[in-house]
């Protein structure tokens, strides 16, 4: 008894907390890892760098369960496949979506197949799709590549797609920009995010658009997108054929979803740029060293869009006087250490005795 009750008020995942907003009825058989209810972090440093009056907030996608946002479209995409009697998943991934449908599919007790970019694809991410038993397997050529392969099969055998053209994907991960506006109370006045696929970006525009039309918010957000200017498709106007960046999870030359992305841009009266690796790079040490928060390169893709517009006077342009601005954090840093390490010195090596670390560090 007294354990039920505990579950009862416990925190129940996104399809529990969100049901009235999501497709799912008494007989969906709810996997879940307890994704979501991520925290949204005000920094104190970037709101000093944009300005006085100005409020910056993270809202980290990386405490999710498998480390990013990615879990929140997952847990109904897989949810509503075992409800229709799937056995099998399959997706195209740069790695969080593997990571995440691998990880579901275990729970659910059904079977993932994963196709990966040879290569292009984080150590912590490949790791996780392993261990969680899927199949996964490379192919010789990029992204846009795999997923093509995984339309044709999924369309022709008995296979549930779980890359985010899967619409409960999209369903799922509108819960963030919920939890935003419950958390702020209101709703933001600009969000930052990084594009990709572009499944993103839909999925917190439907978001903010049903809580508005629900009566939960009065406004909407200007929504600031970018991509990494050596994969900008959205930006430049036309595919990418070799799409390349640091920030592997945004590595996208076509996205999926790129009409949705720029009714986003067009509908909030926000904007798709790009920002370079450099800045890319250079957004995800300032996270770490100011913020104390470790994300992967892509999703500094944000940060770094923030400081770029900062630069510019964007958002002294406009005709507001105070404002919130979210950041979305996508995934977390361990997916990717080796960026880390490469990016920072490796620690000296000294003697084992008191004289030498006393030394190092200045006494
Ligand atoms: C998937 C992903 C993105 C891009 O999201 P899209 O929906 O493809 O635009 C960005 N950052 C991280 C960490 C991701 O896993």
């Amino acid at each position: 008894m007294q354990n039920l009750k505990l579950k009862a008020k416990s925190y129940q995942g996104i399809i529990d907390r969100y049901k009235r907003y999501l497709p799912i009825t008494d007989k969906t058989p709810i996997i879940t890892l307890r994704e979501g209810n991520t925290p949204l972090i005000y920094s104190s440093y970037l709101s000093s760098v944009v300005g006085k009056n100005f409020s910056v907030y993270l809202k980290y996608e990386g405490l999710n369960p498998t480390g990013s946002f990615k879990d929140r479209g997952m847990t109904l995409a897989i949810s509503k496949a075992c409800e229709g009697g799937s056995k099998a998943v399959m997706c195209a991934s740069t790695g969080n979506t593997s990571a995440s449908a691998a990880a579901y599919a275990a729970k659910a007790g059904i079977k993932c197949i994963v196709l990966i970019p040879k290569g292009a694809i984080a150590l912590g991410k490949l790791s996780q799709a392993l261990i969680h038993g899927a199949k996964v397997l490379a192919v010789d050529g990029n992204f846009d590549a795999a997923l093509e392969l995984v339309r044709e099969i999924t369309a022709k055998y008995p296979i549930t797609l779980v890359n985010s053209l899967n619409p409960y994907r999209i369903e799922g991960q509108k819960t963030a920009s919920f939890e935003i506006c419950d958390d702020l109370g209101r709703v933001p006045e600009f969000q930052i995010m990084p594009v990709g696929n572009a499944g993103n970006i839909t999925a917190y525009w439907k978001g903010y658009k049903e809580y508005k039309a629900a009566g939960k918010i009065r406004e909407l957000p200007k929504m600031l997108g970018f991509q990494a200017e050596g994969a900008a498709p959205i930006v430049r106007g036309h595919i990418i054929k070799n799409p390349k960046t640091v920030a592997t999870a945004i590595r996208i030359g076509n996205p999926a979803s790129w009409k949705q992305a720029e009714a986003a841009r067009d509908e909030s009266g926000g904007l798709i740029d790009m920002v370079s690796d450099k800045q890319i790079l250079q957004a995800y040490s300032l996270l770490a060293k100011k913020d104390g928060i470790f994300v992967e390169p892509a999703s500094a893709a944000s940060v770094a869009g923030l400081l770029k517009l900062t630069d510019k006077g964007y958002f002294h342009s406009l005709p507001i006087k105070k404002a919130t601005i979210v950041c979305i954090l996508t995934g977390h840093g361990l997916k990717d250490p080796d960026r880390a390490v490469n990016t920072v010195k490796n620690p000296k090596v000294i003697k084992p005795n008191l004289k030498s670390v006393l030394k190092e560090i200045g006494y």
